[in-house]
């Protein structure tokens, strides 16, 4: 092990000016619950977005849990959801005691696949169990194939959960990503593009949504002075501090969206003529934050396999991993129906055998990034 800085995969990057809102915060005993920040910071991501409110809650995991109480599901109903991604996206689905169908990807964007969907929806339709919702995921940045599966999905009338918790920031034929279905989810989990340590938000441009994904966040307390409860609530509500974070962060987004596609735009120039490296494609009228630099290896052609970069990489003290575990694959939802694009291709299985993450980090400095270039070079000539 080398005695250099660890290059994680993406680490925090402050700005500067978070402590100036956490200081409002203490100036003002406003430390919690809830607070200035927090409605600056729902306000101002709404903003962002251009839609019509959000809540901010303890983590992106909590803003799913509340889009499928929200969309009434329950036990014995189920709920679709892209098989590639991190298993955060389908647990809630647990939560609820509800059944998950897990949907393939499609190589264009590497999120869920347009086919695949129609082909559940149809199966689903003809044994009179259509899902209560459907969970659209957009990996790494990149915005899946919203107008086709947010159509296919209307004509089913079931409705979309977008979970964009990497894809803030990101643009899908000129509107902000998590913007397109019945509701969105943002994370600020630690590693993703921005952070409040932890964190996360539903957006939706239905208001009352909203304002009972507050209530349901506070313990559905209800409008009585002694503490009355009639539903099953949560503590799910971000507090006053960790928003001050937000806020600031904010400020930020784009800065670190365009850094983060420079770290891309590195890589790819750096193994432009390496056979065997296919980057993640940016489907055309979308615009991707590139949170992660993921490309494919083909071991065949690249002479080398993925496995060998990990390791060699994680011996110089640099972080890199496999892109997501698909969800078909995992014990946990073992025996769990799931659709791949076509029959006899599944192209979520592909892309984890070859699917790599290097280094994407904001705050990572140029050497940093020639330092892993270099040593994937240098295992390359090998
Ligand atoms: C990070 C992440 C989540 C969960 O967000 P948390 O804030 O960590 O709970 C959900 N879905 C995807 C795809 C994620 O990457």
């Amino acid at each position: 092990m080398s005695n250099n800085k660890r290059i994680f995969l993406s680490s925090p990057h402050m700005s500067g000016n978070e402590q100036k809102y956490i200081q409002e915060a203490f100036d003002l005993n406003w430390i919690a619950p809830l607070g200035n920040n927090v409605d600056g910071l729902e306000r101002e991501l709404a903003d962002y977005n251009a839609i019509n409110d959000a809540a901010v809650v303890v983590s992106g995991t909590a803003a799913i849990h509340l889009a499928l109480r929200l969309l009434h599901v329950d036990l014995d109903d189920t709920v679709f959801c892209s098989s590639l991604t991190f298993v955060a996206s389908a647990n809630p689905i647990l939560y609820q005691g509800a059944t998950p169908v897990l949907i393939d990807s499609e190589m264009d964007t590497w999120n869920m696949s347009p086919l695949a969907l129609e082909r559940a929806l149809s199966e689903a339709k003809a044994d009179g169990k259509l899902p209560k919702a459907v969970i659209v995921v957009n990996l790494y940045g990149q915005s899946a194939k919203m107008d086709e599966l947010v159509e296919i999905c209307d004509a089913f009338g079931v409705p979309v959960i977008e979970d964009a918790a990497e894809s803030l920031g990101s643009t899908y034929k000129g509107k902000k990503s998590g913007t397109f279905g019945r509701f969105g989810v943002f994370s600020f989990n630690g590693n993703k593009i921005i952070t409040t340590s932890g964190g996360g938000a539903l957006v939706s441009n239905d208001k009352e949504a909203l304002k009972k994904s507050r209530f349901l966040a506070t313990q559905a307390r209800d409008a009585a002075v002694h503490y009355q409860h009639s539903e099953i609530g949560y503590n799910y509500r971000m507090s006053n501090i960790v928003a001050g974070i937000g806020r600031a962060q904010l400020e930020v987004l784009d800065d670190r969206v365009a850094k983060r596609r420079a770290i891309f735009e590195k890589y790819r120039e750096a193994f432009a003529d390496q056979p065997g490296f296919d980057f993640m494609p940016e489907l055309e009228g979308t615009k991707s934050n590139r949170w992660l630099t993921a490309l494919t290896v083909d071991p065949e052609q690249a002479g080398i396999s993925r496995e060998e970069i990990i390791e060699a990489l994680n011996n110089k003290n640099i972080e890199a991993r496999p892109v997501w575990k698909p969800m078909h694959m995992q014990p946990l939802f073992d025996g769990v129906k799931y659709y791949p694009h076509e029959e006899g291709n599944s192209v979520s299985d592909r892309l984890f055998e070859y699917g790599l993450c290097l280094p994407s980090g904001s705050n990572m400095s140029d050497e940093q990034q020639d330092m892993v270039i270099d040593e994937i070079k240098s295992l390359l000539k090998k």
